[in-house]
């Protein structure tokens, strides 16, 4: 069998930003063998953890000096001016600008240089995930895309790259800017993060309201969610349908399309097209300049809501969880 490997660019890598991706990517790439420096703000709070690790730590302008390959790895919202302001100005002739989501590109706030390639390689998961998969010699689905083509070898930066993380060893798919930026907003927006938990909240509220105990509406909505989600991750939806009762089958079909009902769709559809047209990052960029005003509220009603309450208890007595596992001795840590 063939491989491209062999013939793939071996670029010099500055990650800027080591977060939940930037951490997982310097820490793979260094392992597959590509020179990696991160680039980090003076006294910022992941600069101790890159140091820990072992990584050379500059500041982003003089990481990516150079760099062949600059992976842009800090939160969304800083991306335009470190672009603007750091990236633009002291990025190589000729360089690789790769993101992980397409945010600031597909929506013009980012317009890169002309001789640049732009790229993106997006894994399918956490960063936690993309690290853990690799050291077990797996990896995680990557998605790919190619913005601008200047050297005339962007895909084969992009590849290598994503073979890098270990995406490789799972798989492989192109897409563009457009659809990695709308599927992922998408998705966080409707199902993963925000339809999960408001439906979670929602089904907690009904039983408390009716006078069910907390800790047992927690167990049923939130709880078990995961067994259902593994079976999900595991075989899809055939596989869930495999485990559960016949009743449980029965108040599926029956009950669940009453509660996700066409309404429900057409209101995912708005959301779509919020997506698409540019209103939701819109919005999303008035709130980040404005200091948060609306999302910090938001986010406090989350933290606050009774079902964190009660679950902070219960999730105390479950030892199985890494919180409450017991700590190593100081003697250990430090053999370890
Ligand atoms: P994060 O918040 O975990 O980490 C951000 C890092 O950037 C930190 O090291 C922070 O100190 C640093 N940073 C912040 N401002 C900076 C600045 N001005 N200059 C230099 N460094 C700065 O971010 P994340 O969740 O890893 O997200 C990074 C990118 O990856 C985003 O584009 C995100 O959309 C994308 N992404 C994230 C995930 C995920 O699961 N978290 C998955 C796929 C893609
Ligand atoms: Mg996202």
């Amino acid at each position: 069998m063939t491989t491209t490997t062999d013939t793939l660019p071996q670029p010099k890598i500055a990650v800027v930003g080591y977060g939940s991706q930037g951490r997982a990517h310097a820490m793979n790439l260094r392992d597959s063998g590509f020179d990696v420096v991160v680039g980090l703000r003076a006294g910022g709070p992941t600069e101790g953890k890159a140091k820990a690790d072992g990584f050379i730590v500059k500041t982003p302008a003089e990481a990516v000096k150079d760099a062949d390959l600059v992976a842009v790895l800090t939160p969304d919202m800083v991306q335009k001016q470190l672009y603007d302001e750091v990236l633009a100005a002291n990025m190589k002739q000729g360089a690789v600008l790769l993101f992980a989501h397409g945010l600031n590109v597909h929506f013009g706030m980012i317009a890169p240089r002309e001789d640049l390639d732009v790229v993106l390689v997006a894994p399918k998961g956490p960063g936690a995930l993309v690290r853990r998969e690799y050291e077990i010699g797996r990896g995680v689905p990557c998605i790919y895309a190619i913005y601008q083509d200047k050297s005339g070898k962007a895909k084969d930066y992009a590849l290598a790259y994503a073979g890098g993380l270990g995406g490789a060893r799972a798989n492989l798919i192109e897409t563009t800017f457009k659809e990695e930026t709308e599927t992922d907003l998408f998705g966080e927006q409707a199902v993963l993060c925000g339809g999960a938990s408001s439906l979670v909240q929602a089904g907690f509220e009904t039983l408390v309201e009716a006078g069910y105990q907390p800790e047992i509406a927690y167990y049923e909505v939130l709880h078990e969610l995961k067994l259902i989600v593994d079976l999900f991750y595991e075989g899809g939806i055939t596989r869930m349908l495999e485990f559960i009762s016949e009743t449980a089958q029965y108040g599926d079909y029956v009950s669940g399309p009453r509660v996700i009902d066409a309404s429900t769709k057409a209101r995912m559809k708005d959301v779509l097209t919020d997506i698409q047209n540019g209103t939701f990052t819109k919005n999303w960029v008035a709130e980040y300049e404005a200091g948060l005003p609306n999302y910090k509220k938001f986010k406090q009603a989350d933290l606050e809501h009774p079902i964190e309450v009660v679950g902070k208890q219960l999730r105390a007595k479950m030892v199985w969880l890494a919180d409450n596992a017991p700590k190593p001795t100081s003697q250990q840590a430090a053999a370890a």
